[in-house]
This record gives C-alpha cells, structure tokens and sequence, in this order.
C-alpha cells in the first residue's frame, strides 16, 4: 500500500470551527499512526470570503493545540506550494487537459443570462441548474473568444444519468445519479480554481491517500468522483465524519447556542490536552473503555473504521470534567504558567503561588481563576443577613466578631498553625455552634459560603485584610 499521507484543508474564511479542529486531529493521528504525513494545505480560492489574518490564524491555532504538519505552509514538502492562491498556474494546466478531452468546457454566459435562466426554472418549479447553453460552442471558436479577452468560466460536463458510487469508510457505498449534479464551475472568470477543481487535483498532486472530513461535504463528492474519472485518477479512501451536535444534543453545534471556535475554548481556559482527548473519545471508544489518553495512546489506538456515522452531542460536562482532571495533573509550577494569562491585573501577584494550591482542585477552566479568588484581594459583596444564618442573636454574632478581632489583633506571628489554634481555642471555650461560627466567619472573611479551606483561604488573605473585613462585617450589623 502507498505511504499514508492524510490532510486538512480549511478555508481562510473565519475562526477554525472545534468540529474542524477534531477532524483535523483524526488526519493527524492516522498518519501518524501509519508512519505516514499529515499535510496542511489552505484552500484559498474564494477571495470574497477570505478573512484578513486568517491564514496565518489557521497555523497559530493549530499549533496552540500542540499540533503540527508535516507538509504545508512553511514547511515546503515536495508537493509545495501548499497555499491554493499560489498554485494558480496549476489549476489551469490541468483543466486544459480536460477541455483538450471534452470532459469541460467554455461558458462565456453573463451573470444576467445566467440569472434570467434561474428565476424561469424556479418559476416553472425545476431545480435551478446550468442549461448548458455554452456546451456546444465549437472549441476553436471558444478559443478565440477567449483570446479576445471574453470573460468565460470552465464548466465540467456532467454526464447524463450515470450513477455515481463512492465508498465512505464510515457508511459503505453511497450512490449519486448524475442528473442531480449540475455543470459545476471549474475555473472561475477570475482565474481562480472552484473548491471542487482545487481540492481533487491537489488532493492528486499531493497524493493524498485518506480524505477525512467534515459529512457536510458528502454532496461535494460525488463531483469530485466525476473529476477523478474525467482525470483518470485514482480515488483516494473518504471518510466523512459527522458534525457535533449542540450539548443539548439539539442541532448542529451553533454560535447560537454558545462557543464554537477552536480558539474560543482555549481563551476560556480549557486545556490544549484536554480537548485534544475530549474530541478523541467523542464518538469513538477504546477497547479498554478508559477515557483519559493521552495523544500517543491514541496515534496507537485510533483507527477511522471504528468511528460511528452518528453525530454526538459536545457533552460540555464531560469536556469540563476532563479539563479538571488535566488541570489537577499539572504542576504548580506548570500551572502558574499556564493560568498567568488569565489572572486579572489587579490580582496581587505576590499571592499568586500561595493561592494556586488552594484552588487547583476546584478549577473547571483557567478562566475560573478570577472567580474562585476574586474574595483573597478584591471587595467583598454579601446580604448582611447571611452572617447571621443559624445563629442564636444578632448580638451572639457581634460577640464572634469582636471576640475573633482581638484574638487575631493579638497573634504574636502570622503562622497558619497560630490562627488555627487560635480560632479553634475560641470555639471551643466559647462553646459557639461550630457550623454556625465558622461558616459565620467564612462568609465575613470572603463573602462566599463555599470556599477552599477556611484557615489556609485566611491565611493566604493576610492578617491586615481579615482584621479590615472583620470590621466592616461588624459595621454591617451595627
Ligand atoms: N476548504 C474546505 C473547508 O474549508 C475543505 C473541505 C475538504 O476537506 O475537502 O473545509
């Protein structure tokens, strides 16, 4: 069998999509898994829709998710140059070979002709499609109106009522009759190729084995088996993989209904590692059934035949869930790193290692960093009433408020050991209701009911701050 050699093609035309983020990972992983290449090439014919950046937005967000190409942009390979708008020449030296075969031809039809031609279709109730007017121009005629500067495009000619069979890894044969498929636009009056041209010569050229992408293409292959025959070439292996659904499992994921670009989930604070193993087990199981895995189990493990053509819901909890379990598996150190973009500027930095230990456990994101601190620097906001939740009398919490001032006011040092003690002796001798007292003086000290542990949270807060929320806990009630 030839050397694997998979591919993702996107389109400058906006934000990578996480659907497109996870197909490009099952290229990535096959060939790997192969010994084979894994290429990037950027389709970028439809210079209408391009996006400015969005070229260079492709590679940045491909690597951000530790992922890399082997062939592509910047990495010339043999098959080069791997951006379309650069391969333009190509494009029309291969098209000629099928106007020379009679498998396309000229159409110098006007944008006007051509929508005339529509709205009498539409209004006859027929499928809008080509009524190939231009079919039968005579080729040497057509050339020199071609020659003498007409605008014309160059339509595949579509034979008639021919089934059109493919196989899809996923779903077996699948079967088009020609009928359906209209003369596509080839070469455009630009001079640009259609996807359809571009995507199957490069597709060839490249020697692509194995097409993975999204199913919302399955319409475009049976024209690009069309162009395959017209060309004599050899069909590569597809497989079509089904869209995510909304998490609600409710319609194709949407900007609708919340995040969807690859990026997006990144800024958020979700881990690269973490949504790499998430787009692995969605859809796909391994034999062991474990759901945790790292990127080389899966180069192992992978193999498409396995992928199930139903599409799945982005089970936003289990991604959460996962994100979790990488985040406790970092390093502090790793995890400073990592979370110091997302800490607000008006976080004390000083703070910062002290604090990391107290919430690691309770990250779901990076991003949840600002809210899970927010009470060790910023204001608090609460409902006076909280404080006095469970408590016998008003002046039993005053009492707890000013008895714990003086007792942390006269800590000779300030050790977690020495509050704790200090504290704990108050209760205690006291003999205040512990769930009452202590979940008093955690909501005065951080305003927040839950919180990671109340002495290490106080600690971390600093002598200073307590004593200062203390006070205006008991002003609140006063
Ligand atoms: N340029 C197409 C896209 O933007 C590529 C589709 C394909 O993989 O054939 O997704």
């Amino acid at each position: 069998m030839n050397q694997v050699r998979t591919r993702m093609a996107p389109s400058p035309t906006g934000e990578m999509h996480v659907g497109s983020m996870a197909t490009l990972l099952k290229n990535y992983a096959f060939a790997k898994r192969n010994g084979g290449q894994f290429l990037l090439r950027i389709e970028d014919t439809d210079k209408e829709r391009e996006v400015a950046g969005g070229v260079q937005a492709i590679q940045d967000i491909i690597r951000r998710y530790g992922l890399d190409w082997d062939e592509g942009p910047g990495k010339e390979g043999e098959y080069g140059p791997y951006i379309q708008s650069q391969r333009l020449d190509i494009y029309k030296r291969e098209v000629q070979s099928l106007i020379d075969n009679d498998k396309a031809y000229y159409c110098f039809c006007s944008k006007e002709r051509l929508a005339e031609v529509k709205e009498t279709q539409i209004a006859s109730k027929q499928p809008p499609h080509y009524d190939r007017h231009c079919l039968n121009i005579d080729k040497e005629e057509a050339k020199r109106r071609v020659s003498n500067g007409e605008d014309y495009v160059i339509r595949l000619k579509v034979p008639a009522n021919q089934e059109i069979t493919f196989t899809d890894l996923l779903r077996g044969e699948i079967t088009f009759n020609s009928n359906l498929i209209d003369d596509q636009v080839l070469l455009k009056s630009d001079g640009y190729p259609t996807y359809h041209l571009g995507v199957v010569i490069d597709d060839h050229l490249m020697k692509i084995t194995h097409i993975m992408r999204g199913e919302e293409w399955i319409s475009s292959t049976p024209k690009h088996v069309l162009l395959y025959q017209a060309f004599g070439w050899e069909l590569p292996v597809f497989a079509h993989i089904p869209v995510f659904l909304n998490p609600d499992g409710k319609g194709k994921m949407s900007k609708r209904k919340g995040m969807v670009s690859a990026a997006s989930f990144l800024d958020r604070g979700y881990l690269p590692e973490a949504m790499l193993n998430f787009f692995m087990i969605l859809g796909w199981a391994r034999k062991n059934q474990e759901e945790v895995m790292t990127l080389e189990d899966y180069i192992n493990e992978f193999d498409p035949s396995d992928l199930s053509s139903n599409s799945v819901a982005f089970d936003i909890v289990k991604l959460n869930w996962l994100n979790g379990v990488y985040i406790r598996k970092l390093s502090l150190e790793q995890l400073e790193e990592k979370i110091t973009p997302f800490v607000p500027v008006t976080f004390p930095k000083e703070k910062l290692a002290a604090v990391l230990p107290l919430i690691q456990e309770r990250l779901v994101t990076l991003g949840d960093f600002e809210i899970l601190t927010k009470f060790f620097y910023g204001d608090l906001n609460y409902e006076t009433d909280l404080l006095l939740k469970k408590a016998e009398s008003k002046e039993l919490v005053i009492k707890q408020l000013e008895t714990a001032i003086g007792a942390i006011n006269s800590l000779k040092s300030w050790s977690l050991v020495d509050l704790e003690t200090s504290i704990h002796t108050l209760q205690e001798k006291n003999d205040w209701h512990r769930g009452q007292f202590f979940m008093m003086l955690r909501l005065a000290v951080t305003g927040e009911k839950a919180t990671p542990p109340l002495f290490e949270t106080m600690f971390v807060i600093g002598k200073d701050l307590i004593i200062k929320r203390l006070e205006e806990a008991l002003n609140k009630l006063n």
